[in-house]
């Protein structure tokens, strides 16, 4: 069924197996627990059940027709049947409205979709605009799959979508983030991404990244910044890096529309400090649509410390404190983060060699095995007490010094001498 089938046609790998039967749920039930398999009511609104026996799984729907949407999110009510014809019916695309019939393996395709599938088209079953209208997700999907199996949108089915944005406005926040996430997962995030800019989907769930259209750059670079974005979130998905990155790379410079200046003298545009807006930006829409806080936090943080501008100057200090503001953990995906946007300033590798440089110092750092956090100091919170220093407000300022201390000169990383330092900080302070 749906996406099975049509990966099967495509000769790609099947992820997932939607079977659709005309066994109400509770028969389905009673079949599998027959045979000592497990049944977990999944959707049961929806006639899903999902089904483990032996080592596989799979979810069984009952066929359904279609049925009254009124609010463009789901169906009032889930009316059976006993024909799938008709349960294909009321599928989205005709790629998903292929079924085979088991055991047998004959093909069931009322709407040609294999033929779709063989010219790459994606095409509402039956009426574009009706289909749209009913649920309000499935714009998005079309524009995902484009990116997912690199088809095309059919013109008619393309052009019903601009109409339906007020039925796409009604969809959960959750289920437009499941779509992203499938999106930036693609090989090729930014033909999806085109898409929702042509017909207003972009304006309507990003609307932060879709006024990056006509930000120009010139002076630094040859793109504007939507071009720019969407380049280093190609560089992302293309070099395999994570869910993180990708959307690190697609808002890294989302803060740059509401700080952009011109410079008088130079008539050159600036963006000064446009990480810390984009931080935040990233935040309020990542948060909108509901992603872990832990995303939210990973992905800010990358976008906040993504403008180091590395020279043959820095002193060995300057780079133990690149490696305390970025923490050791992020720093491979800080290099990537640099890499994509690199890259996405003219759409080539670009040369990385100040890139390399760096990395080498930090690894050699690293490896001298110096400290670079609070926990790495020679002394404690109970140690500063103990000298007479109380907890609270002030001990943070002294052991804020004293991490500064140390960054600057490792060889202050004794017991004996952090002492020292913090009696004195704390008779003048
Ligand atoms: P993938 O699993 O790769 O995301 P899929 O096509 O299997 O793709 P599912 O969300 O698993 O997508 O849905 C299974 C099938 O259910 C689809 O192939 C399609 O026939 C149908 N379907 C899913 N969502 C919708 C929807 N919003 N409107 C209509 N039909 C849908
Ligand atoms: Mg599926």
């Amino acid at each position: 069924m749906g996406g099975a089938v049509r990966d099967m046609l495509r000769r790609k790998k099947i992820h997932d197996w939607d079977i659709a039967t005309d066994a109400a749920p509770e028969e389905v039930t009673a079949i599998i627990k027959a045979v000592k398999g497990k049944v977990i009511p999944t959707g049961i609104k929806h006639g899903t059940v999902t089904v483990f026996y032996k080592n596989h799984n799979a979810e069984v729907t009952t066929f359904r027709t279609e049925a009254v949407y009124s609010d463009g999110r789901r169906p009032d009510k889930v009316e059976y049947t006993s024909r799938i014809e008709e349960d294909l019916s009321r599928r989205d695309f005709t790629m998903n409205a292929i079924a085979m019939r088991l055991p047998g393996g004959e093909i069931v395709d009322p709407f040609d979709g294999a033929k779709d599938i063989k010219n790459k088209i994606i095409r509402c079953v039956g009426n574009s605009s009706q289909r749209f209208n009913e649920d309000g997700l499935r714009p998005l999907r079309a524009v995902r799959f484009a990116a997912q199996l690199g088809f095309e949108i059919e013109e008619n089915t393309l052009a019903a979508i601009p109409d339906a944005l007020s039925v796409s406005a009604k969809v959960s926040q959750e289920r437009v983030r499941d779509e992203i996430d499938k999106i930036l997962a693609s090989p090729l995030p930014s033909r999806a991404f085109r898409l929702m800019e042509k017909t207003g989907l972009l304006h309507l769930f990003l609307e932060e990244l879709a006024v990056c259209r006509g930000i120009e750059q010139k002076g630094f670079h040859q793109f504007d910044v939507l071009d720019h974005s969407l380049l280093a979130c190609d560089y992302a998905a293309q070099n395999g890096y994570s869910q993180i990155l990708r959307l690190a790379a697609l808002l890294h410079d989302i803060g740059k529309p509401s700080v952009r200046k011109l410079d008088e003298k130079s008539g050159v545009w600036t963006f000064y400090r446009h990480e810390e807006v984009s931080c935040k930006i990233a935040q309020k829409i990542l948060g909108r649509l509901r992603y872990p806080n832990s995303t939210i936090d990973n992905v800010c943080h990358l976008i906040k410390e993504h403008m180091f501008h590395y020279t043959d100057e820095w002193s060995d200090a300057a780079v133990r404190r690149f490696i305390a503001r970025a923490g050791e953990l992020n720093l491979e995906n800080i290099y990537r983060l640099r890499r994509a946007d690199a890259y996405a300033f003219s759409g080539k590798e670009a040369d990385s060699s100040s890139l390399l440089q760096l990395t080498d110092r930090v690894k050699k750092i690293l490896a001298s095995g110096r400290a670079f956090t609070m926990k790495d100091l020679a002394v404690s919170g109970n140690d500063l007490i103990s000298i007479g220093i109380p907890s609270g407000k002030k001990m943070g300022i002294i052991l804020n010094e004293l991490l500064e201390t140390v960054l600057d000169d490792p060889a202050q990383n004794t017991r004996e001498k952090l002492l020292e330092i913090a009696a004195k900080l704390n008779e003048v302070r």
